[in-house]
């Protein structure tokens, strides 16, 4: 039976993914939904522990674009565009050249199509509400969608009969199985924004169509001394403790 471990926005967060990681246990594959840098003081040490890991799929988030390319940085506010300046004076020559070839279409892998974003817009739109959701079931022919981006660990399935879309709010550890259409998101990792500061990830078993989100607590003030040590906006480490 196939195990995969599901991850997004990981955003330069080392403790965070050292917990996820240490978590799910043995996996056989990790699908890395993008944005593995960007606001977090770790981003080598992601990328590093990250390209360590187990038959490797990684997308295109739009951090990872602003930090590893020439991409005005206009689209970000203030903070965000203070730590990508940071990230890209950081990052190693071999990690800026990783991320710089990092698919920026979504990718089908069996089953499942992936994307930072959404299928349509892959690095920038939000699916955040059942009207996107059922806006981006004409853009993928796989049964399911995984995405990150929002930061929001969410379920949306689609019932054909009903022609209905639903937007559930998993209850970590619980195993929800997938029906005909669905679009996935694992939460992120490294910074969470649905007010449960707990490190976000899902395990995804194909063979039984299961999808399981999980949390797992993480040493936060570790992470905000580095990003107050490293002269990242203070911001970014105070909103890890509430999850916003
Ligand atoms: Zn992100």
């Amino acid at each position: 039976m196939t195990k995969i471990l599901v991850i997004s926005d990981v955003h330069a967060n080392l403790t965070a993914l050292e917990a996820v990681l240490a978590n799910a246990g043995k996996v056989d594959e990790v699908w890395c939904l993008g944005d593995v840098v960007g606001y977090g003081p770790d981003p080598n040490e992601c990328i590093t522990l990250l390209r360590s890991q187990p038959n490797l799929a990684w997308m295109m988030g739009n951090h990872d674009y602003a930090a590893a390319g020439d991409l005005a940085l206009e689209a970000f506010n203030a903070d965000a565009r203070k730590s990508l300046l940071w990230q890209r004076e950081a990052l190693t020559p071999e990690n800026m050249e990783f991320l710089r070839t990092r698919p920026t279409q979504a990718v089908t892998h069996g089953e499942v199509t992936m994307a930072h974003g959404s299928p349509r817009d892959p690095i920038w739109e939000y699916v955040l509400n059942t009207l996107v959701a059922r806006i981006n079931l004409g853009f993928f022919d796989t049964p399911w969608c995984f995405v990150g981006h929002s930061h929001f660990q969410v379920v949306f399935q689609y019932d054909r009969q009903e022609d209905d879309f639903t937007i559930q709010v998993p209850n970590p550890g619980d195993m929800y199985e997938l029906k005909e259409r669905a679009i996935l998101n694992p939460g992120s990792t490294g910074q969470p924004r649905d007010r449960d500061p707990r490190a976000a990830y899902a395990i995804f078993l194909p063979e039984e169509r299961a999808w399981t989100p999980h949390r797992v607590e993480y040493d936060i003030k570790a992470v905000q001394k580095r990003i107050l040590a490293a002269g990242l906006p203070p911001r970014h480490a105070e909103r890890l403790v509430g999850g916003w």
